[in-house]
């Protein structure tokens, strides 16, 4: 791979790390949410599809929902109807209550739902999948670029060191004394 792009996908890396963190801390007081919420049909209110991307206690959610009919799922996610824009809301922390996952372990959840609300019309419905990811995974997923580049840059100066006659430990120059270094006292 090329030097500098392995440079700016660890910086970008180190900068999701850094983020997940802050997120995963502040996730036990406060849930944030950045969710869109746009009519399907124009001009019918009770046709509405939102999506949400949060952020709360140690994980981080992605919820794809819509309703077709009266009384929908949308008003539990802190946005008013059909706006069409992104919202960012903020609430006090809580768990996301799904009745139905398809697969729940470790802090990974997904699933899905459809509900018609009448046999004579079943195309009036509501339904929503989402997908939870563990904060822990998306910390150990953004430490690979940052972990690599440090093992790189020290493989690249102790290369350097030892083809300069340095000190592996500190850098000290060892051409006068090969034996032991006069600087940090380590012996090669
Ligand atoms: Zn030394």
């Amino acid at each position: 791979m090329k030097r500098w792009l392995f440079n700016i996908a660890a910086i970008l890396s180190l900068l999701l790390l850094l983020a997940t963190c802050f997120l995963w801390v502040r996730g036990h007081w406060r849930m944030d949410m950045l969710s869109n919420n746009s009519a399907a049909q124009p001009g019918d209110p009770d046709s509405i599809r939102v999506t949400t991307l949060s952020s709360t206690i140690n994980q981080v959610n992605f919820i794809r929902s819509g309703s077709d009919g009266p009384g929908g799922p949308w008003g539990s996610y802190g946005v008013t109807a059909g706006d069409g824009c992104w919202h960012l809301v903020t609430i006090g922390a809580s768990w996301h209550v799904f009745d139905e996952y398809s697969f729940s372990h470790l802090g990974f959840a997904w699933g899905s739902y459809g509900h018609a609300f009448s046999k004579a019309n079943p195309l009036k419905q509501d339904f929503q999948w989402f997908v939870w990811i563990p904060n822990w995974f998306l910390a150990i997923l953004f430490s690979v670029a940052p972990v690599l580049w440090l093992r790189s840059h020290w493989n690249a100066q102790r290369r350097y060191r030892l083809a300069h006659n340095l000190c592996l430990t500190c850098g000290y120059d060892l051409r006068a004394s090969p034996e032991i270094c006069p600087e940090c006292g380590a012996v090669r």
